[in-house]
């Protein structure tokens, strides 16, 4: 499906995104899915983390994907996309097993360019 900024799984980050954003993420029918399996799966609203840094991460036991506030400015939308389609493929990874373990415990921090 397309999405709006007043879907559910922006509700939390809404004030740092607007439509503009939205419509980027609506280009990709890949990552559209992506988010469509994380929505009807998980359910639960993307989280902004308050940091200066430019990064994302996906948490496999809470299930969250969460931005820092610097990411999801309007300058770094570029880096918010990026980061989104990598974390959306760890939630892929998790929902096939967790094969890519190395990647959550040494490489999913902030700062990766
Ligand atoms: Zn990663």
């Amino acid at each position: 499906m397309s999405y709006t900024i007043d879907d559910s799984l922006f509700v939390n980050i809404k004030g740092y995104i607007d439509q503009t954003v939205i419509d980027i993420i609506n280009a990709s029918p890949l990552l559209c899915s992506l988010l469509d399996n994380y929505k009807n799966t998980i359910g639960k609203s993307i989280e902004p983390y308050d940091s200066t840094t430019i990064g994302g991460s996906y948490s496999p036991g809470g299930k969250t994907l969460t931005f820092t506030s610097e990411t999801l400015t309007p300058s770094h939308t570029q880096d918010f996309i990026r980061l989104l389609a990598h974390e959306l493929g760890h939630f892929y990874d998790d929902t096939q097993g967790g094969l890519n373990q190395f990647d959550y415990g040494f490489l999913d921090v902030y700062n990766f360019f």
